[in-house]
């Protein structure tokens, strides 16, 4: 068999791909017709497929390069420690550099006292954790009935058993005996969909008190904890109007539960902070981390928690969890870089006070087409809901994403990746996008 490499010929590849690899999301007899687009190398914002085009990456890959493609320092960190430690495992009173320098960044970093990190491989792995272990906590301080976790319709965490029972995604509840007992959801802050005459914050109250009401309906002694991102990413980057977030975490401290933030998408600069934690003023008793943390260039996710939380779990005796890649040294190595690198070139500042403003200047122009309805963007995370009637906030005719697959197409083939949400067009473009990749993003 010939060696399959970067010079086979665009449609052989295709036909290998098709034959043998099954992709995540993606409806396989279809791709096979059409056939993947194959990306060959990356550098900065820029992609480069097999034909030799150059694609404006506005997704970061799946929401994860922050930092861009192509940084040299990260291969050597990388090739280092894969000569000296490979690997080794974090599970019976072991531990190593790298995981220990890594852990300390963290807890730098992370606000309030979330200075304990439990390592996964990514963000669903890293969601299943928080799940046992909640539960795990209430039964320590001898409260074994509060087990039940509150979600929200629509929100993505993740893709195991228990991420996509946290998730409140219908199309994956519909596959695979989802959700898992123990699990509930709330409505989502999603004014433009869901809000009817009411105004944004009205309607945020409004969203925000439903997990009171959860609350009460179950009753506090049966409820462990409320997950959310800052900001639902795969959902369609929905920012939720500014009255949300304050009553959410007001309902939080008035009852005994505990919050945890997944901040996959929103961590590492995202939102204009380093944390959309810090965006939104939220103090969750737990942080889920994984994508930037790495920025994609090797696989590591992670549980940031309180130090109340890790405390009682520690002195509890054995937390019977945990993966073989907990800790993988290479993984961690390439984090510490990672972030490194974020400080270093002021990428959260650039979200923040530099290209930021200007994303959203332009952004939020394109209000003005007359197939938006709506164009809503944070941070370095920006949506716009297409509309055949501007006024009425209106669906097309045509099946729900209908036309965002058609947009979406329009994209790709312009050489800009966008993603497609239903009839919501959206982007989380890495961290270093400048002012002249705006211009191309926009023009696109
Ligand atoms: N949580 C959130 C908010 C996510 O967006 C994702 C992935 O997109 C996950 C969890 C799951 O992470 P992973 O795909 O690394 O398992």
């Amino acid at each position: 068999m010939n060696m399959i490499t970067n010079h086979l010929p665009t449609a052989e590849l295709q036909a290998l791909d098709s034959a043998h690899h099954m992709h995540p999301f993606t409806a396989g007899a279809e791709l096979a017709r059409k056939g993947a687009r194959i990306i060959t190398r990356a550098k900065g914002v820029t992609l480069t497929d097999s034909d030799g085009n150059q694609i404006l990456d506005a997704m970061a890959g799946l929401w994860c390069v922050n930092i861009g493609y192509g940084w040299d320092s990260i291969a050597e960190v990388a090739a280092r420690q894969m000569r000296e430690l490979p690997y080794y495992n974090t599970f019976f009173q072991t531990s190593h550099v790298p995981v220990i320098a890594l852990s300390q960044k963290l807890a730098e970093l992370a606000p309030g006292d979330l200075n304990h990190v439990f390592y996964a491989s990514g963000g669903s792995d890293a969601n299943d954790t928080n799940v046992r272990l909640v539960r795990h906590y209430w039964a320590a301080k001898g409260k074994p009935t509060k087990k039940t976790i509150i979600s929200r319709m629509n929100a993505y965490h993740g893709s195991t058993m228990a991420g996509a029972s946290l998730g409140g995604m219908t199309g994956m509840h519909a596959q695979g005996g989802l959700p898992i007992p123990d699990i509930v959801h709330i409505g989502q802050p999603d004014w433009y969909s869901e809000g009817g005459e009411m105004s944004p914050e009205e309607f945020g109250l409004m969203r925000a008190r439903e997990l009171e009401a959860k609350i009460a309906e179950l009753g506090e002694d049966n409820v462990a904890a409320f997950i959310a991102e800052p900001i639902q990413g795969a959902g369609g980057v929905i920012i939720p109007p500014e009255s949300y977030w304050p009553e959410i975490q007001k309902i939080c401290d008035a009852h005994e539960i505990l919050l945890i933030a997944d901040e996959v998408i929103c961590g590492f600069g995202r939102t204009g902070k380093m944390f959309g934690s810090l965006t939104y003023d939220i103090r969750p008793h737990i942080m889920t981390v994984a994508k930037g943390l790495s920025s994609g260039y090797a696989p590591i996710g992670a549980s940031i928690v309180c130090d109340e939380v890790a405390n009682t779990v520690g002195e509890a005796g054995d937390f019977n969890h945990g993966y073989t890649y907990s800790g993988h040294p290479v993984s961690c190595a390439v984090a510490l870089e990672n972030l490194r690198i974020l400080e270093e070139k002021k990428m959260v500042e650039n979200v923040a006070s530099v290209t930021g403003p200007y994303l959203k200047e332009r952004w939020e122009q394109l209000a003005d087409h007359p197939l938006v309805g709506e164009a809503k963007i944070k941070g370095f995370m920006a949506s716009l809901a297409m509309t055949p009637n501007k006024a009425a906030r209106a669906p097309f005719e045509a099946p729900k994403g209908t036309v965002g697959l058609i947009a979406r197409g329009h994209c790709f083939g312009g050489n800009l990746i966008m993603r497609h949400v239903g009839d919501r067009m959206i982007i989380a473009p890495p961290l270093i996008l400048s002012r002249s990749d705006v211009d191309v993003l926009i023009e696109r």
